[in-house]
Parts: structure tokens; C-alpha cells; sequence
């Protein structure tokens, strides 16, 4: 199973090592598990409310608004947060969003960091990056706190050990930190919280996501559940926030709006435990806001793809999608799993490195149904084949294209839909004789089965069946 977090070199999610897809482990089941809680209570949560579909629309419309005029609200936003002595900055990519981090900590003496949840800064790879220059991360958030001493990486975008049961978080902890097991979640929490105590009290600084930045008040908005952000935000005498260009909304009014939408659709909660506004720095202590790039504006420069851009990470999609419950985060080879990891990895690694990840959708339709800021997922996806099949990537190879060839050419005419049957009929046959559980096709074929063969084809039955069947006799 894929646990690296090594940077996408082509999607993975025909793995052969991903047994996922075709041996579900126990904790695949788990997952499945709670996918299907969580998706039900989130979709119950939000049939409660009368206007639900209309905060949506809202959503949709404010976040279309910022992505149209993002230029213009971060400049709004760096202007307001420079105001109070902020420093705000811009990485092109990855590689510069690090190496302004390590700016930063070799200026303040950084020997270790504490970290609160951040999907962005699972896509720098910021921990492998601070570990080679010889500074401790620590991740903070109770579940990245489990995969970080796992050595995994996050399986979802708002639980990242959803894989994990007590028990297996108990022996974890009495393996990695010499603490008595327990499987009891109120000792497993105890035992998390005595471990990080001493981390955020000595940390020389604290890097966190952002969960919105607005701009007309020059605000950075962290939402949580565990006080751990706080804790890593206001401990430590440097504080990064990583923010990528997308999260900017236009106003602070907005913000109620999306604070009821994402504590409903990512959890169920009505309001996540904890919403920290941050204004600028604290006395005495240092505030560094960097917007990522990497990749985002080359989603602005395709119209249909703006819509991805409109992601708040609340995770409901993932949690409704019947592949993502199936094969779980891993499976989708990068930071962002199921449905808008399909549609986001694409677009930011390269769809040369990606192109599988838009077909690992049956289209249903549910992400569609449940994302609070009504992104059409499977319009995206779709578009995104087109894209794949069209462009210079993996889908688009010679052998694709002459398949695809064949099998236009053996629909267009009665006669060569028959012969091709009839070759499809022979080759499975003959298939179940050979070895064919190997390389990519492998992480296919060895949960499948091939299908039975009937005695004689539909048409053939269908023909025989009008040759034979008798007029029904008239009433007398
Ligand atoms: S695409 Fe929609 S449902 Fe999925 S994580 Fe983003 S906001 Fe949530």
C-alpha cells in the first residue's frame, strides 16, 4: 500500500502494490465504515435546514466572485495585513513556498516546529523538507499526529487517520512513544495531549493552513476542533501561515455563511469547536502570511476548470464517493483524494502525470449532490477526460488511440459489431487460461472475474426467438 509521500511521478491509482483496489484490509473496511456514517449524518444534518440549498447557491455565487477577482482581493488582503505589521508573501511553486520557510527559520534560530493541519503544506512536502535541514516537525492535529508516528500520509482531507481503529492507534503509541496500551479514545487523546504539551512550549515556531482569507479585513480564519491550531498559532514566537491563492473570499460577512456550510458538511457539527480569526501578529511576535501558487492560475487560464478552485476541503464528497469508500485516499497517488482530488490533481501536477485520476469516477453524481459550494464534480471530470484524451498524456498513447480506432470502427455496422462479439466471445474464453494477473493489469484483474459466457449471444437468441414464436391465437 502506498504510504510515501514522495512527490507524483504519474497517479497510482492502478498500483499494483495498492491493495485497496483489490483486497480491501481490514481498515479499508473501517473506512468504508465511516465514509457511510459521515456522509449520512452530514446529509441529515443539512435536510434539517430549510435553506440549505440556498446557502449553497450563496456559496457558489461568493467564491465565484473571488475566484474571478482574486488578483484584486489578495492585493486588498496583503495591504490590510501588512497594515499591522504582517509580512505577506508569494511562492510560484513548492520549491520557493520552502525555501521561504526555511528563510524564515534559520532567521529565527528554528529548531522545531508545530504544526496544526494543512493540506498545503502536505503538498510542499514541508516535513521532509524541515526534517533535511534539521528541524523536528511536529504535526499536532490529533489524526496527523497518528499517521506522522505511522510514517503514512493522510488518507482523507478532514479525518487523515480514519483508517485506524483505537486499538491500532493504542499500539501505536505504546510502540512509538513507550506508553501503556489502551484502546480507550479518552486515554489515547490523554496520551497525544502529555506528549504534545512540552512540543508547543518549545517550539520556536508554528506553521498552519488557512482556511479562509478575507480580504476587506485582512483576516486569516483557521477552523478546528481540538484547540491544537490555537495552541500552534499562539505558542510559538513565529507563526507561518500557508495559504493557498484560492481561499481568499471578498468580505468579512462572507464568512458566517461558509462557517455554518463547512462545520455541517465536513463533520457535522454545526460549528467547528474552534474558529481563531487571526488579524495580524500577537506583541512581540512575528506573523508570515505566503499565498501558493503552484499551479492554481493555470487553472484560471481554463474557464471550465475555474470551478475546482472553489474548494473549502470540508471532505463530503469523499465521503459520499462510492470509489474513494472503496480504495480509499492513498489510491489517488498525491495530496488530494477522492472526487476533487480526481478533478484538483490533475490540474496541479500535470494531467501527463495524472490523466488516470478523471476516470476513477462512475460519475453518480453523489459528490455533486452533497459539496456546499455546488462544484459540479462530475462536469469536471468530464471535462478533464476530454482533456486526456485530446492532449499529450498517458490516455492519449498510440495503443489507446488504436483501440479506440477498433472499436469505432466495429460499431459502425451490424456485421463487424457481430464478428467483434463473437472475437470477445472467444477471447474470454480462452482468457481464464492465461496469466494475466501481472504488472498494472494486475491491480485489476485480481479482484475481478472474468464473466460467464452464455451458450449463444443475445442477437443470435433474439433471432431465434422470432423465428420461433407463434403469432398468439385470435379469440374466438
Ligand atoms: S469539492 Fe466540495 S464537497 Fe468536495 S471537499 Fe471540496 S467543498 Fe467539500
Amino acid at each position: 500500500m502506498s504510504t510515501t509521500t514522495n512527490h507524483l511521478d504519474g497517479a497510482e491509482f492502478l498500483s499494483a502494490e495498492n491493495k485497496g483496489l483489490a483486497e480491501p484490509a481490514p481498515r479499508f473496511k473501517n473506512l468504508t465504515k465511516t465514509c457511510d456514517y459521515s456522509s449520512k449524518n452530514n446529509m441529515g444534518v443539512a435536510a434539517a435546514i430549510p435553506q440549505f440549498q440556498d446557502w449553497r447557491e450563496a456559496a457558489h455565487q461568493v467564491k465565484k466572485f473571488s475566484i474571478a477577482n482574486l488578483d484584486k482581493l489578495i492585493v486588498q488582503f496583503e495591504s490590510n495585513m501588512k497594515a499591522r505589521g504582517a509580512e505577506v508573501m508569494f511562492a510560484q511553486d513548492a520549491a520557493e513556498a520552502n525555501r521561504m520557510v526555511l528563510e524564515i527559520a534559520r532567521e529565527h534560530n528554528v529548531k522545531s516546529v508545530v504544526k496544526s493541519k494543512s493540506m498545503v503544506t502536505e503538498e510542499l512536502e514541508l516535513n521532509h523538507v524541515l526534517e533535511g535541514a534539521g528541524i523536528r516537525p511536529i504535526e499536532t492535529d490529533l489524526g496527523e499526529y497518528i499517521v506522522q508516528l505511522a510514517k503514512q500520509r493522510p488518507i482523507h482531507l478532514v479525518t487523515p487517520a480514519m483508517h485506524f481503529t483505537a486499538a491500532e492507534v493504542g499500539e501505536l503509541f505504546h510502540k512509538t512513544l513507550g506508553e501503556p496500551y489502551s484502546a480507550e479514545h479518552a486515554k489515547l487523546a490523554a496520551i497525544a495531549r502529555k506528549n504534545l504539551r512540552n512540543d508547543y512550549l518549545t517550539a520556536e515556531m508554528g506553521v498552519s493552513g488557512c482556511n479562509f482569507a478575507i480580504a476587506d479585513t485582512g483576516t486569516v480564519v483557521v477552523v478546528e476542533n481540538e484547540g491544537n491550531a490555537g495552541l500552534s498559532t499562539a505558542t510559538p514566537p513565529v507563526h507561518i501561515v500557508l495559504v493557498g491563492i484560492e481561499k481568499v473570499i471578498p468580505r468579512i460577512d462572507d464568512l458566517p455563511l461558509f462557517l455554518n456550510l463547512l462545520g455541517r458538511s465536513g463533520t457535522g457539527q454545526k460549528l467547528t469547536a474552534y474558529t481563531h480569526l487571526i488579524h495580524g501578529p500577537a506583541v512581540g511576535k512575528k506573523l508570515y502570511v505566503i499565498f501558493l501558487d503552484n499551479g492554481r492560475t493555470k487553472v484560471l487560464q481554463d474557464p471550465h476548470a475555474w470551478q475546482s478552485l472553489f474548494c473549502i476541503r470540508c471532505g463530503a464528497c469523499l465521503n459520499a464517493c462510492p470509489v474513494y469508500r472503496r480504495v480509499g485516499g492513498w489510491s489517488y497517488g498525491w495530496v488530494y483524494p477522492g472526487p476533487i482530488g480526481a478533478v484538483l490533481t490533475p490540474h496541479l501536477v500535470g494531467l501527463h502525470k495524472a490523466a488516470e485520476l478523471p476516470f476513477a469516477s462512475s460519475l453518480c453524481g453523489a459528490c455533486n449532490e452533497v459539496c456546499p459550494v455546488k462544484i459540479d464534480i462530475p462536469h469536471q471530470l468530464v471535462h478533464l477526460r476530454h482533456r486526456a484524451v485530446n492532449e499529450p498524456s498517458p490516455m492519449n498513447s498510440p495503443f489507446e488511440r488504436m483501440t479506440w480506432k477498433v472499436w469505432a470502427w466495429a460499431m459502425r455496422g451490424p456485421r463487424r459489431y457481430a464478428m467483434a462479439m463473437g472475437a470477445v466471445r472467444i477471447g474470454v474464453r480462452v482468457a481464464k487460461y492465461l496469466p494475466w494477473h501481472f504488472g498494472k493489469l494486475g491491480a485489476w484483474t485480481r479482484g475481478r472475474e472474468l464473466p460467464k459466457v452464455p451458450a449463444s449471444s443475445f442477437r443470435a437468441w433474439w433471432r431465434n426467438r422470432q423465428n420461433t414464436s407463434q403469432p398468439p391465437k385470435e379469440k374466438p
